[in-house]
């Protein structure tokens, strides 16, 4: 085939898989359309992939090439296949956050390579009369950017799979003047790029990128060690975005107009998805991404003593209970996803629901360990999305509730998150739990939530814990029911 001809091909295809991108993220917004969104990225990604092959052909790239290309699809192929199978609801948080660490590194090590091919083919005169003076600069600001974010996204990516896994603690590491350090090290970059940019040598020129590299190493690892457990869901999201402008850094650097699309779609959609989470915490964006900077309250364990004794239950009692009730809210969190709850939960909806019961869920929007983690595991058991309703359709509601039933949730049920100015998660909204006639709580003991404070929820009158494993007591309420 001729390369014009190439190009025109790679060129349609392209489009074609961007497009296929965007009907990807328009189908991930609704429960119902989100396989038919997979079933678009996937498709999109293997056209990517293909015409990229395709588009060597025009390079006439050697054999050697493809060699390289297959086995590391095949490795990745497999790799990716085994991680997929082997990896638990509960681990999906920290696997996103380790794929996002892979894009962070692989816009890195694109920079090295980038910067190396180019500077051999500016040794050659021609290549230099045609393409020096600014395109050659913008070239390697393209580099250094790209090195930058994407060193970032990589030790960002790794501490936050850290905290998510526990590896690491969620407390915030708070470093004494890190904004005056931080901007220090933010302007040293500003220097090094400049002498990157002027150096007359290969050699000289790695140096200050190794130099910067180092540099963006300490920021985004101080950057995501500064943000505390209450914090993380918007780290999450705000990697995310990182790893898609990391990925559209690389595309400049390699002049692929598909991943500078793709990575700008990631980029754009993670940044919104971390407003978003903003507005649910009720935190400042600036002041989450710049490491905690001014308005997160600190955690101190001081704030006012918490009043009332803990009650418990017993299933049957929970059973009766549920029985006699004409209205259920059932509030899930992490421990669901933990317990593997969801199945016997829909039992139990599908049982309430046949005596007459007017049953729906409340998903905070940070419940579990990912953006959504309530709705998957839901949609997994098969639960009908119109009875699946958001905090702020529910909250009101609630002091007409007969009983609202807490399973496997903490922080998002704080009262103290509106009480108790001391607390980590202050002036985030919860679900006002409390509020309704009773309440139940499915938790295995009185430990803390991700953001490591009390629940003053279970010292109220009308709160009683049913303590064991969330699926275990489900399990045995269900046995009540019939
Ligand atoms: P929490 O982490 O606050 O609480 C979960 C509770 O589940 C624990 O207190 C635990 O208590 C209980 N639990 C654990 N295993 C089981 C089990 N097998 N059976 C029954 N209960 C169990 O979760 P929430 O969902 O309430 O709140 C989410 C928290 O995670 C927030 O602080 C949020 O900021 C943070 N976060 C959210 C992210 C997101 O994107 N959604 C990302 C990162 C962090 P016990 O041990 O006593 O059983």
């Amino acid at each position: 085939m001729l390369t014009g001809q190439i190009e025109i091909i790679q060129a349609s295809a392209y489009l074609f898989a961007s497009i296929l991108f965007i009907l990807s993220l328009g189908g991930l917004s609704s429960q119902e359309s989100a396989k038919r969104g997979v079933l678009y990225g996937m498709a999109g990604m293997f056209i990517a992939i293909a015409s990229t092959i395709l588009g060597l052909l025009g390079k006439g790239v050697g054999a050697d090439a493809y060699t390289y290309i297959g086995v590391s699809i095949a490795v990745a192929s497999v790799v990716g296949i085994i991680v997929a199978r082997k990896v638990e609801m509960t681990g999906m948080p920290q696997l996103v956050a380790i794929l996002h660490s892979f894009v962070g590194l692989a816009a890195v090590l694109v920079g090295y390579g980038s910067y190396m091919d180019h500077m051999e083919k500016m040794l050659d005169t021609n290549f230099a009369l045609s393409h020096g003076g600014a395109e050659h600069i913008i070239h390697l600001v393209e580099v250094f950017i790209g090195v930058f974010i994407g060193m970032i996204t990589f030790i960002g990516s790794i501490i936050a799979w850290g905290k998510l896994d526990g590896k690491i603690r969620s407390k915030p590491l708070i470093l004494p003047a890190r904004h005056a350090i931080n901007g220090l090290m933010l302007s040293a970059c500003f220097v090094l790029g400049y002498l990157f940019c002027m150096a007359g040598t290969v050699d000289d020129g790695m140096l200050y990128l190794y130099i910067m590299t180092a540099v963006a190493t300490y920021i985004g690892f101080m950057m995501v060690m500064a943000i505390g457990g209450a914090d993380m869901p918007v780290v999450v999201s705000m990697l995310n975005s990182y790893s898609g402008w990391a990925a559209a850094a690389a595309g400049f650097m390699l002049g692929n107009d598909l991943l500078i699309v793709t990575g700008a779609l990631v980029g754009s959609s993670g940044a919104i998805l971390s407003i978003i989470m903003c507005d649910a915490m009720n935190r400042s964006f600036i002041s989450v991404i710049s490491g905690g900077f001014g308005d997160t309250p600190v955690a101190s364990g001081d704030g006012p003593a918490i009043e009332g004794e803990v009650t418990a239950t017993n299933h049957t009692e929970t059973a009766e209970l549920l029985k006699s009730a004409n209205s259920i809210v059932i509030v899930p969190g992490y421990g669901m996803a933990v317990a593997k709850a969801q199945y016997p939960i829909h039992d139990m909806v599908q049982k309430l629901q046949k005596q007459g019961k007017k049953v729906c869920f409340a998903i905070h929007p940070v419940a579990g360990r990912l953006p959504g983690h309530m709705n998957v595991l839901l949609a997994e058991a098969n639960v009908s999305y119109d009875i699946v309703l958001e905090m702020d359709e529910v909250n009101d509601d609630l002091p007409e509730t007969d009983v609202v039933m807490v399973i496997g949730a903490n922080d998002i049920v704080n009262p103290g998150a509106l009480e108790n100015p001391s607390s980590p998660i202050y002036g985030m909204p919860v679900i006002e739990a409390w509020n309704a006639k009773q309440v139940i709580v499915m938790k295995r003991s009185m430990a803390v939530g991700y953001a490591g404070v009390q629940n003053p929820l279970f010292f109220k009158d009308n709160t009683d814990m049913l303590y064991g494993d969330a699926k275990d007591s489900v399990d045995k309420i269900n046995a009540e029911l019939m």
